[in-house]
């Protein structure tokens, strides 16, 4: 068992480019970390360097009680599991699964419980035989974990481990290794987990916590609940959550009227979004979730009044584009509530959930309607 701490770590590379930003984080012995962001950001520059696979080049990284820094990658006490799952293609798969264990020289009998231990758990039992180009994509990612779980490494490293598979596949597997996580805890054996995505679905349903990243900085580090509803900055407000949040340049009128602007149409927050401004009136971002829009009568108070461009029928609910101003919003509705007759071109109405809309400082991004207990 072992917490892993990052204090302050930089990385510049060889040519110059500073990847990483002094980030700091702690995470929990046992917990299962999630990095997120987009394509670049360094997700996995920073778990190679807790690896040991890439130099630190400012910081310090902890494991457990030591400071890692100058450890070997073997010495510190992990596993990973890559995208591309990295195994051996001419051994079998017990061999794969062994591999760790011989270079440790451990003994054979050792090496045969272990590996019918984890071949056990992750039931790949009947492949044991096979070589990695006779597995599946599912089979071969199952395979790498259990060549990862086998050392019983004290801290699992895995980087976009399921990218590889088709959408299906992933959705199986994703809540096959939150539930290994799970059965390790309830064995006795917890397991520190930081696992790199790009993927936002994977990021809120695998983590116990949640790190998200933007070029090499981190941006909030929360539960995926509080991520949703205290989104620290627009950059989060955008990134988490489907359809992506509408996030409008306005002007704040702050005061007890708490008043909104959007081009020419005004309303006012009240007293509820009174109460969590952190700022003065100016010009702001305005953040709505599109599942907190809802359609009144034209004609409605307090309302933005626009144009419906674009209906997208999704089954189970309807996303609805409307133009407010010139600015773009989606509106989800559930499918039985959503009116059949409204067509493309249609005036409409919407008003905000007020208690769930968010204001963003246009500058910093930063969150300015958190009621200044998170902000
Ligand atoms: P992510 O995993 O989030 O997509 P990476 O950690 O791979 O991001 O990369 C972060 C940034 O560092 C990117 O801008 C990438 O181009 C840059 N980078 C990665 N590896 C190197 C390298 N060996 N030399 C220079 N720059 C690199
Ligand atoms: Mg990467």
């Amino acid at each position: 068992m072992a917490r892993l701490q990052l204090r302050n770590v930089e990385k510049t590379y060889g040519n110059g480019f500073k990847a990483v930003h002094g980030i700091n984080l702690d995470i929990h012995d046992g917990e299962f970390m999630v990095f997120v962001g987009p394509s670049g950001c360094a997700k996995s520059t920073t778990l190679r360097m807790i690896a040991g696979l890439e130099t630190i080049t400012g910081g310090e990284i902890h494991i457990g009680e030591k400071i890692v820094n100058d450890l070997a990658p073997g010495k510190r006490g992990l596993a990973m599991v890559f995208q591309n799952y990295a195994l051996y293609p001419h051994m079998k798969v017990k061999n794969n699964l062994g591999f760790g264990l011989r270079l440790k020289r451990k003994p054979k009998e050792e090496i045969a419980a272990a590996t019918d231990d984890v071949s056990g758990i992750l039931e790949i039992g009947e492949l044991l035989e096979r070589l990695p180009k006779e597995l599946s994509g599912g089979q071969a990612q199952r395979v790498a974990v259990g060549r990862a779980l086998i050392k019983s490494p004290e801290v699992f490293l895995f980087d976009e481990p399921l990218s590889n598979l088709d959408a299906k596949l992933r959705a199986s597997m994703r809540v096959r290794i939150t539930d290994l996580h799970m059965e390790l805890r309830e064995m006795g054996r917890p397991a520190t987990v930081a696992y790199v995505t790009h993927d936002q679905v994977e990021a809120m349903t695998m983590g116990d916590r949640i790190c998200v990243m933007k070029e090499g900085h981190i941006m909030q580090v929360a539960d995926p609940v509080t991520l949703y509803e205290k989104p620290a900055n627009a950059f989060v407000a955008g990134f988490i959550g489907m359809p992506e949040m509408n996030l409008v340049d306005g002007t704040l009128e702050a005061g007890e009227e708490a008043k909104l602007t959007i081009g020419n149409q005004t309303i006012s927050g009240g007293p509820t979004l009174a109460a969590r401004l952190t700022r003065q009136s100016g010009p702001v971002k305005i953040g709505i979730r599109p599942q907190h829009l809802n359609f009144v009568p034209i004609g409605t108070e307090n309302a933005f009044n626009g144009k419906v461009t674009v209906i997208e029928f999704m089954g189970h609910e309807i996303n609805l584009h409307i133009d407010i101003e010139g600015h773009s919003f989606i509106c989800v509705i559930p499918s039985e509530e959503y009116d059949r007759s409204i067509k493309r071109g249609d005036a409409v109405a919407v008003t905000p959930l007020v208690e769930r809309l968010h204001v963003f400082d246009l500058e910093s991004g930063l969150n300015v309607s958190l009621g200044g207990e998170d902000a």
